[in-house]
């Protein structure tokens, strides 16, 4: 087995079954190591309702946002990781420049989800419907597989249709009687 060290220099990787996927774990600080692809599995295992949330920070490097340099290393060709900052929230997360993945201290994939969470529960009904025909158009253009795209798209129907439960009882009726969702 392949040896790493952690990011921060303070002790080994192990590796872990950490939501259903391999990640790397440090004995000592507790951070994890996620290879590219596997945060966003980790996401998507542990919350069906949070699949269709943009999660590929990679794009972020890939559009040039601004970010630090941090001071911790990619355990896989050493070079110093980037610091990005996710969305409007205020959590840091360590991306190697090189894609190689990313890394998150201790307790900081609960904060994510917990982020992405009260994203779901704050966003209005016609936010979703803006986001369901986002998903629909990729469904018919995106670079995603079909499948997965018609998953993602039938994930934001179910989360509209709750969403409208909420605030009109009648038209909840009409969309849980769609045929795509039974
Ligand atoms: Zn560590
Ligand atoms: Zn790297």
């Amino acid at each position: 087995m392949r040896f790493m060290k952690c990011p921060k220099k303070d002790g080994e990787l192990e590796s872990k079954t950490f939501e259903k996927i391999n990640v790397e774990e440090c004995k000592t600080c507790h951070g994890m190591w996620f290879d590219r692809g596997e945060l966003k599995k980790a996401k998507d295992s542990t919350d069906e309702d949070l699949r269709w949330l943009d999660f590929d920070i990679f794009e972020h490097l890939d559009k040039k946002y601004e970010v630090e340099i941090s001071s911790r290393v990619c355990p896989i060709d050493e070079v110093k990781l980037e610091v990005l900052t996710y969305s409007d929230s205020k959590i840091k997360i360590d991306a190697c420049p090189n894609g190689h993945g990313v890394f998150l201290d201790d307790q900081e994939f609960e904060k994510i989800i917990s982020y992405l969470e009260n994203k779901v529960t704050s966003t209005s009904s016609g936010e979703f419907a803006k986001d369901a025909l986002a998903q629909l158009s990729d469904v018919l253009t995106g670079p995603e597989p079909v499948a997965s795209e018609v998953k993602d798209f039938i994930t934001v129907l179910r989360l509209f249709g709750k969403r409208l439960e909420a605030e009109h009882s009648n038209i909840s009726y009409v969309i849980s009687n769609l045929p795509i969702l039974r």
